[in-house]
This record gives C-alpha cells, structure tokens and sequence, in this order.
C-alpha cells in the first residue's frame, strides 16, 4: 500500500441511525448514512470523496446502462467481542474485483480506493455494524462505465462507489433447490468467474420459473453435457458424500470463486475432513443420495453465509435432507463466526480492523 490518505469526508447532517429496526432488517434495503464515490476520468481515478448516502444524476444514454459493464463485489464487516469493527478478507475481494474490471476491460481500482476508502468509510458508519450472531454489516463496492454514448465500444468513464448495509440472516430456513439442466449459466471461455451485474440479469427468468414451482433458487449445471454441478444463485456448493466433502473444481472458470468457499475449505480440513475439488457429476450425487451415502448438501456465500440445502430436486426426483442431524455445515459455520466474533484465534489472518 502507498501512504495512507484521508478521503475528503462531506458528513450527514443527521444520522439515521435511530430510524432503524435492528430486529428486523431485511437484506440489502436499509443504507447506512455514508457512502464513497470515486470518478475515472482521463485515464486516472480522482474525485474520491464519502458522502451522505443517496441518489446519483445520470443521462439515459449511460453506457453500464446499455452495454453492461458493471460489475461488483460483496464483503462483509462484523462486531468482534473487543468492540472494534472487522472487514472479512477484503483483500481477496479486492483481488477479485479487479480480475472482473480485467475480463470487462473495465480499469483496475487502486488499493488506496478500494480497501482504505472501504475502512475510512465503516469507521465513519461504525455504529451501524449490528452485534448480533448472524448479523453483519454488508459491504457493496461496484464500479459502472459512465460514458454517455450510444455505441457498443469501452467506455472511457467510470464510477467506483461502496454502500453499506446492516443486515440480519438471509435465508430464514434450510433451502429447497431445484437442479436446472434446462438452462445454464456460464460457459468456458465466457464470464462465470466475473462478478458481473449481467450473469444476474440473465439469471432471473429462471430463478423466478423455479420460485413459481416452490424453490428458493437453482443449482446451476455445465453448458455442454448439462451433467456436472457449477454452483446455485449466489452460492457455491458442497456435497458430503462419505464423511468426504465435495466441491466443484474451478478449473474451466465457469464458476465464481467464492471466498466462502475458499474459507470452508479450509476450516473443514482444519476440522480434519478430506476436501475434494473436483468436476462433480450429478448422476454420481444421485447414486451417492440412493445408497444412502449423501448425507448433507450445502451453499456457500458471503450473503447468505453457510445455507443447508434440505431439498434437492432432480428430474422429478426430490432428496430430501434432515439437516438437524448433520454434522460437518453446522460445525464449520460455528467455526466461521467464531473467528468473525473474535472468539477464536484467527489462524489464517482473516480479519482486517477497521
Ligand atoms: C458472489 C458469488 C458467490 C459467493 O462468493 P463469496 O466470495 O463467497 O461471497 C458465488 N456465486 C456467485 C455467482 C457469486 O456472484
């Protein structure tokens, strides 16, 4: 990092910390007093600034509007048992974010911006950080072109900005999954490792199919044989298939590769389980479930934390799960907040303090 600088700050007159109800917060609806803004403008990033949270002006012919680059990113902060305020690797975010600017030849943001401006910006909003289990302050940063033409072409203007939001837990109950081999995701040599507001959009009419049919999301397959497991909505996944746990490999970079799913890796084999990363066949999850073998399914994100799967549906076939008996999930999240609360010695120097 270079010298650390103090971002320009504008202040809210008022905080809107009292109008909050802490017991209930619905994800991703309620915005902290503060945000940060930076413009890429003549080949360089300048303007930084946190502001009062709120609205932006901008033209209709704004290209991410039109052409789509836009990309993002999804971190979370937590309330330690000390007092202080930690950010959970934002490092690999960081890294992460700007291998998406790359693919959408999108330009790189600086550390300076990204994680300073991201810790000057939870220091101002600190009392917004909930310290309550499962609860967390999630943080935003994505970046948008800006350039107000219509033509397919890279942008040369960009907005980065980082929003703030408390949050409680996001999947209330254990998740019914629907395995979707009728459409698909992400494509070799396409963009499912980018963290690109697109891979959304057109995950949405068949999110919404499978919600009609009673599902919370898809488990998303290849694009070629519509055989092997890629990930589900906002997840990775993880398959314990005799006392081994299973994880798709990342090779091909059809999939996101989640810090979740690096760090589940790693606390299960710190519990001393096998981790296999490798290509996943469906039909070996089937016979695994038959004879009895299957014994927990689960997803893996920064929203939704670790999210037992009780329902697996494939080609009219319905795997069913009784997660209160499971073993491996639940003991590793205990792990995983442990070491987010500060209750347990962070081995892997994961937390950053704000
Ligand atoms: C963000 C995301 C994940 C989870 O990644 P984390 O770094 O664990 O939050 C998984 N799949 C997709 C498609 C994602 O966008």
């Amino acid at each position: 990092m270079t010298e650390t600088y103090t971002i320009p700050v504008t202040k809210a007159e008022k905080t809107r910390l009292g109008d909050v109800d802490f017991t209930k917060l619905p994800f991703g609806k309620v915005f902290t007093d503060h945000m940060l803004v930076a413009d890429y403008i003549d080949g360089k990033w300048q303007n930084v600034s946190i502001q009062p949270y709120g609205n932006i002006s901008i033209s209709p012919a704004l290209a991410s509007l039109h052409y789509g680059q836009a990309i993002f990113e999804g971190i979370k902060a937590y309330k330690g048992v000390d007092g202080n305020g930690y950010i959970f690797r934002p490092f690999d975010n960081f890294k992460r974010f700007n291998q998406s600017a790359v693919r959408m030849d999108m330009p790189e943001v600086p550390e300076d911006i990204f994680i300073e401006g991201m810790r000057q910006l939870i220091a101002l909003d600190i009392e917004w950080i909930p310290a309550k289990a499962d609860h967390a302050l999630y943080i935003r940063p994505f970046m948008f072109s800006t350039d107000e033409v219509i033509g397919v072409k890279t942008s040369e203007h960009y907005k980065f900005m980082i929003l703030l939001c408390p949050t409680g837990p996001y999947f209330s109950e254990p998740a019914k999954i629907k395995v979707e081999d009728t459409y698909t995701r992400a494509a070799q040599g396409g963009v499912g490792y980018v963290k690109c507001a697109g891979n959304y959009g057109a995950s949405m009419f068949v999110t919404a199919e499978a919600k009609r049919q009673g599902y919370h999301q898809v488990l998303w397959m290849d694009a070629v044989e519509h055989k092997y497991v890629q990930e589900i909505g906002t997840m990775n996944v993880f398959f314990v298939i005799d006392n081994k746990v299973y994880t798709p490999s990342l090779e091909g970079s059809t999939i996101l590769a989640g810090v979740t799913r690096n760090s589940a890796i790693q606390v299960i084999r710190d519990m001393g389980y096998e981790v296999i990363e490798e290509p996943i066949h469906i039909d070996n999850v089937v016979k695994a479930y038959k004879e009895g073998r299957l014994t927990e399914v689960f997803g893996t994100g920064t929203a939704a934390t670790i999210s037992p799967i009780r329902l697996l549906n494939y080609n009219g076939l319905d795997m069913e799960f009784d997660v209160s008996s499971w073993v491996i999930a639940p003991g590793m999240k205990k792990i995983l907040d442990e070491i987010k609360e500060r209750k347990r010695e962070d081995v892997h120097n994961w937390l950053f303090k704000v």
